[in-house]
């Protein structure tokens, strides 16, 4: 399967996506965690990248575009892949069409999380994730808090807030998305891909939904 998911800051595409990777033994390909990975490791595309993700705002498309080119044909991604925060814009989802249309693996579906939740700010500002690199799980300081005081539960490292998690720069996101993003779900409607779940409430529950979705047994 080529899933790719779809949904606004905060909607829960890191979850639900992680979790179907895990479930269909596919490399989950966030694009954050990529551009996170190069801040980290302070490589040109990571630099330049910061710039942008320190305002809230898109990194350009053809860095996008690129590093996904590189990664979608890798062999791991040979008998399908997990897309998630990629693409963002019309530019980008178009040189995906075209990349898929040249190692002839087209979309299965895009899963687009609905969620029309009025503590969307509050859900995201409060995330935390775990600082370790090949952990990184999510939490939230009030909705699903560590058994432990901001230490993981998995792993016992310490949790950090995303810098852009941080109040100021959320509002800038949801602009961006209502501005770039959104009009990728008629996008993938009109190519009948578009496959929308409800993605208020609990995670497990949505994720149920995304395998029913998918036909895939829960
Ligand atoms: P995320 O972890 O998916 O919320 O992404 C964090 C930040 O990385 C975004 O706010 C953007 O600055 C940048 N980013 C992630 N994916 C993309 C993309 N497909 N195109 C441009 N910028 C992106």
């Amino acid at each position: 399967m080529r899933i790719l998911f779809l949904g606004a800051p905060g909607a829960g595409k890191g979850t639900q996506s992680k979790k179907l990777s895990a479930r269909l033994r596919l490399p989950h390909l966030s694009s954050g965690d990529l551009l996170r990975e190069n801040v980290k490791e302070g490589t040109q595309t990571g630099v330049v990248a910061k710039s942008y993700m320190d305002q809230g705002n898109l990194v350009p498309d053809e860095i996008l575009i690129d590093m996904f080119r590189a990664r979608l044909t890798g062999p791991d991604c040979a008998n399908g892949f997990i897309l998630d925060g990629f693409p963002r814009t019309l530019v980008q989802a178009k040189a995906l069409d075209q990349l898929l249309i040249e190692i002839h693996h087209p979309l299965t579906a895009v899963i687009n999380l609905q969620i029309n939740d009025p503590l969307l700010v509050e859900r995201i500002t409060g995330r935390r994730t775990c600082s370790n690199q090949s952990c990184q799980a999510v939490y939230h300081v009030k909705f699903s808090p560590p058994g432990n005081d901001m230490i993981c539960d998995h792993c016992n490292n310490p949790l950090i807030q995303r810098s852009d998690d941080k109040e100021e720069l959320v509002k800038q996101r949801f602009t961006v998305y209502a501005h770039e993003t959104e009009p990728l779900i008629e996008y993938y409607d009109k190519k009948l891909l578009l496959k929308t779940v409800d993605a208020e409430g609990d995670r497990d529950n949505i994720f149920a939904l995304v395998l029913q979705t998918l036909k895939v047994p829960v």
